[in-house]
């Protein structure tokens, strides 16, 4: 069984990575990786599908006994993914798609070096600052502090095998399924397919 694919999505928060994220699973067969966080639940997410949601001493308590792949503190918060479920299905020949920050995306990366990272921006600055004041969940100050943010990540560019620009929703998402085609399509990643045909041809 050929094992499944580890793909990130990652970008700066506002640039539509959760509803690229949200698309590309209802499309396509990838698993959700669901994390963990000790953030308030917003309204109409629920438990077991955006997140698991949970409080900080049961967050420590899974930190201390190693159930992590990653977890990181994002503006307050923390966000983990447990490590698990994510390995028991790449075994299962399952491909997994992440929705994480950059910093996620770096430790995921450095664990999992065969994982394909993809960064989702908005074409601008401006259009980034723009859809954060849409979203109508930032004061003031969080919107400088993530559009601050948005620049240092951008930065990190190095770390991701692909960036695709979120101008119109449906051709971002379109572009994101084609590279995790792409992705499956390596040899490198038909390895097992391609001896057995081979072995079949004597
Ligand atoms: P939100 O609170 O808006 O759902 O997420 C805030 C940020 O945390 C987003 O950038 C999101 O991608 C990130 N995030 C969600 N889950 C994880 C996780 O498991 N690990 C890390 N490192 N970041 C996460």
């Amino acid at each position: 069984m050929e094992k499944g694919l580890l793909v990130i999505i990652s970008g700066p928060s506002g640039a539509g990575k959760g509803t690229i994220y949200q698309k590309v699973i209802e499309r396509t067969d990838m698993k959700r990786s669901v994390s963990v966080t000790t953030r308030k639940p917003r309204e109409g997410e629920v438990e077991g599908v955006n997140y698991y949601f949970r409080t900080e001493e049961e967050y420590q308590q899974m930190i201390a006994s190693g159930e992590f792949l990653e977890t990181a503190e994002v503006y307050k918060n923390y966000y983990g993914t447990p490590k698990a479920p994510v390995f028991a299905n790449l075994e299962k020949g399952n491909d997994v798609l992440f929705e994480v920050d950059v910093h996620g995306a770096r430790s995921i990366k450095k664990k999992y070096p065969e994982a394909v990272a993809i960064f989702v921006m908005t074409p601008d600055f401006e259009t980034l600052k723009k859809r954060l004041i849409d979203r109508g969940t930032e004061t003031a100050d969080s919107l400088k502090t993530r559009l601050s943010a948005a620049k240092s990540e951008l930065a990190q560019y190095k770390l991701f095998d692909y960036i695709v620009f979120n101008d119109e929703l449906e051709v971002a998402v379109n572009e994101v399924i084609d590279i995790i085609t792409a992705e499956k399509r390596k040899t490198k990643n038909n390895l097992e397919k391609i001896n057995e045909l081979l072995d079949n041809q004597k």
